[in-house]
């Protein structure tokens, strides 16, 4: 399959989703993973008309930020260590993984020091998998709570991975309870602004995602291909 066609094929299934759900297109933002692909393989997306580009670890980031950086907004969704925290604040404009305090205190001084504000996502392990990283549901609100200390961290919504499942409506009461935590938070905590955002849907599930409320899909293997894994 080509870029042009795996495009293709996933905006049609996107609106299709909207349409089953009564949502607007423009309400999703589609973030290409290109963790698996070449920076000209990333250039070819972006050329494509994506606009947004995910990388969960930076040596295999930096070649393509580097080559793309003013081209696209970079999101950095992967799990991130504090001392990895340098390569990434002023680099990518959303974290998707926020999940402690530890790591909103490295990005806070590491944001200071730039003069630059990271608008970021809490992760929420759903799921409860114990391979998942991420908040439990119920610590959610207390964490938020604290980010206001932090004034170089923008917290704009909830982030989640569902397991990975032969038959994706098995995910849906995932993504579902992501929504309904954010609506619960917004509901019951006075924030300077909602938490609008829903991080949450991959190459095997985004359309349940999208119907349950996704704003922003992360999509590798369905979108980009999977060209550089050979030997993974
Ligand atoms: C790799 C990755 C994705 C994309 O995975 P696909 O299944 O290839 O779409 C999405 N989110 C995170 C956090 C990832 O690490």
């Amino acid at each position: 399959m080509t870029l042009q066609s795996r495009l293709r094929d996933v905006e049609s299934r996107l609106m299709d989703a909207c349409r089953r759900s009564g949502r607007a297109r423009e309400e999703i933002q589609v973030i290409a993973v290109t963790k698996y692909v070449s920076t000209a393989a990333a250039e070819a997306v972006v050329r494509g008309g994506i606009g947004h580009i995910g990388e969960n670890r930076w040596p295999d980031a930096k070649e393509k930020w580097e080559t793309l950086q003013g081209q696209a907004v970079f999101h950095y969704i992967g799990s991130l260590q504090t001392n990895k925290v340098k390569d990434v604040v002023g680099k990518f404009d959303y974290v998707h993984s926020l999940d402690r305090l530890s790591l909103a205190e490295a990005i806070q001084h590491r944001a200071s020091l730039l003069d630059v504000t990271l608008q970021c996502f809490v992760q929420v392990n759903v799921s409860g998998e114990q391979t998942k990283h991420g908040l439990e549901p119920d610590q959610a609100a207390a964490f938020i709570r604290e980010l206001r200390a932090f004034d170089r961290i923008k917290p704009i919504g909830l982030m989640t991975m569902a397991p990975y499942e032969s038959k994706p409506e098995d995910t849906r009461p995932i993504f579902r309870s992501l929504r309904q935590l954010r609506d619960d938070l917004n509901r019951t905590t006075e924030w300077d602004e909602p938490l609008w955002a829903l991080s949450m849907g991959m190459s095997n599930d985004f359309e349940i995602a999208v119907e349950e409320g996704a704003t922003h899909v992360r999509l590798g293997t369905v979108l980009v291909g999977k060209e550089d894994t050979e030997g993974e």
